[in-house]
């Protein structure tokens, strides 16, 4: 691909990708935030950019808040793999990939610099001003769509530092170890259906089996690494369900 224009003012260099195609069913209306998971930046934006490795993101934010974009927003880049959210399959299709510059759990999982994170909140802003609203619900972790194989960008990323910008939709998670019902991995039950119930209407790929399998736990977990990140272990305690009900509970009304 020669070289184009950049969707936004505040990218600072394009490093055109040949990995991606035509968008399937309109114009995208998530932001799937990722972690690069390589030892340096510089490594992942080769890998982004190479025919050979067949992955791209719409974008690269380097440590220092440097912004690369790599594919036009027009197109579908190849970063969600496979992936479900909200009765859908095809995430790159539906969505603008921002890839994040940290190790991640692999090579010594880094906290986000401010100055990174304020990038991501000012490149996120001017796809929603650019593009129209973007639910913020639909803001979302590359763990809350494919939460079997995903752990980006993990439970150091500022969700709360988006949020208090207007960047996607959180709650503050109730505080750990409260007495109640809890919920553990081999656990049956309508409680468990419940919680499957719930987890799906907001989004996660999840049935409502009423059994507490690995599927159910890579889900909790997923969700407790986006909303709950004080403690990601899988296990529903009383704390990730009264979190998990106050963020339906304060999910946006859809957009018409
Ligand atoms: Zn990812």
């Amino acid at each position: 691909m020669p070289l184009f224009q950049p969707d936004s003012f505040i990218v600072a260099d394009v490093v055109p990708s040949p990995t991606h195609d035509e968008r399937k069913g309109g114009a995208p209306d998530m932001i799937l935030l990722h972690y690069t998971g390589m030892q340096t930046g510089q490594a992942a934006l080769d890998r982004l950019t190479t025919a050979a490795s067949r992955v791209s993101s719409h974008y690269v934010v380097f440590e220092d808040g440097h912004i690369v974009q790599c594919v036009p927003e027009s197109l579908r880049a190849w970063h969600a793999g496979v992936s479900f959210w909200a009765g859908e399959a095809d995430i790159n299709s539906r969505s603008i990939g921002i890839e994040i510059v940290n190790p991640g759990h692999e090579f010594g999982y880094a906290d986000f610099p401010l100055r990174q994170t304020a990038a991501v909140i000012s490149l996120c802003k001017s796809i929603i001003t650019r593009r129209g609203p973007i639910s913020p619900d639909r803001i979302l972790a590359h763990s809350d769509v494919a939460p079997a194989r995903k752990q980006d960008p993990g439970e150091k990323f500022p969700w709360e530092l988006l949020n208090e910008s207007g960047v996607g939709h959180w709650v503050r998670a109730a505080p750990l170890d409260l007495d109640g019902l809890a919920l553990h991995p081999g656990d049956h039950g309508d409680a468990v259906a419940r919680l499957q119930r719930t987890l799906r209407n907001y989004g996660y790929g999840i049935e409502d089996t009423g059994r507490y399998d690995d599927a159910t736990k890579l889900v909790v977990t997923a969700f407790q690494r986006h909303f709950r990140p004080a403690r990601v272990d899988g296990i529903a305690d009383p704390s990730t369900l009264l979190t998990l009900r106050a963020l339906v509970e304060t999910r946006p009304a859809p957009l018409a």
